[in-house]
């Protein structure tokens, strides 16, 4: 596997395999690598010829209180669990590269609609930062698909939404969220937990399923339902940042839509934690 800090060097890299003609698959990510991610190389090399990952640690997502200075970096042996996967290029570009005038571009890329509720409402910025660098990205890479984890559900949707809006001939695949054993889907920031916080961490994946299973024997109470499940997670010692029931889509769940998504964000300390389950009603 190749290594490859400049956007010169990666694109000269993918200029030899384009001309040799091979599809190119390309899977973002902040690094800190767990066995979603590797999921998510895993398929991209079952779909295209060749495939690249970036690991970036993206400043502009995050707000001034949040992680961005505590957020893990293990650039080894990330390179390490990407190669083992068959991944061809890693692309690791330092903050300077992709931003080279600093963080505030006078170039942003804004999703409006979908970017205004759930993360968008209490990380404001942070999908612009996202849509931001991910557009970068695939100008950068130009690869023919792209793959993301359906965990970060939102993101996803607005990633879907830029690359139809903006004519980004590069087609988005979701990959299924990995989970522990317990139920807990894998984030790099899992490994903030505590050994007490890790042991409560999997009620959020059991509420939601909880909450799946009353929808599915009938009930329709959208909002008292999240609202009960809130109020559970925060007696648990959660601190729930929103529990919500809408349409696949992200609208306002309506009692005439079958395809729903149940989407939480919870702190656990200092920790925030987000989940989903997408379902059909059919
Ligand atoms: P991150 O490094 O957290 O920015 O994630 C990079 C990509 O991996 C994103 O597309 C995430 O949605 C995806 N991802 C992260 N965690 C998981 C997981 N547990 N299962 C599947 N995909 C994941």
């Amino acid at each position: 596997m190749k290594i490859e800090n400049s956007i010169q060097g990666v694109r000269a890299a993918l200029n030899q395999a384009r001309k040799a003609g091979k599809s190119i698959a390309f899977v973002p990510t902040m690094g800190n690598l767990h066995s979603g991610h590797i999921a998510l190389v895993l398929n991209a090399k079952r779909r295209a010829d060749f495939v690249v990952s970036s690991v970036f640690v993206n400043p502009t997502q995050f707000g001034v209180n949040e992680d961005f200075a505590s957020y893990p970096r293990t650039l080894d042996s990330d390179a390490n669990l990407l190669a083992e996967a068959g991944c061809d290029i890693l692309f690791a570009p330092n903050a300077e590269e992709m931003y080279p005038d600093g963080r505030q571009q006078a170039t942003t890329v804004q999703v409006a609609g979908i970017t205004e509720f759930l993360c968008g409402a209490s990380r404001p910025g942070h999908f612009t930062g996202v849509a931001t660098v991910v557009t970068k990205l695939l100008n950068i890479i130009q690869p023919d698909m792209a793959l993301f984890g359906e965990k970060d559900y939102q993101q996803l949707a607005v990633i879907r939404r830029l690359v139809t809006e903006l004519c980004i001939p590069t087609n988005i695949i979701a990959i299924p969220t990995h989970r522990a054993d317990d139920g807990l889907a894998l984030s790099s920031r899992n490994g903030y937990l505590s050994s007490d916080e890790r042991a409560k961490a999997p009620l959020i994946y059991q509420t939601l399923t909880q909450l799946q299973s009353a929808i599915l024997s009938g009930q329709r109470d959208y909002a008292s339902l999240a609202h009960a499940a809130s109020s559970h997670l925060n007696k648990c010692g959660f601190q729930t940042d929103y529990v919500e029931i809408r349409a696949a889509n992200l609208d306002s769940a309506t009692e005439s839509d079958s395809d729903l998504v149940i989407l939480v964000a919870a702190y656990l300390g200092k920790t925030r934690l987000i989940d989903n389950l997408a379902f059909s009603l059919a």
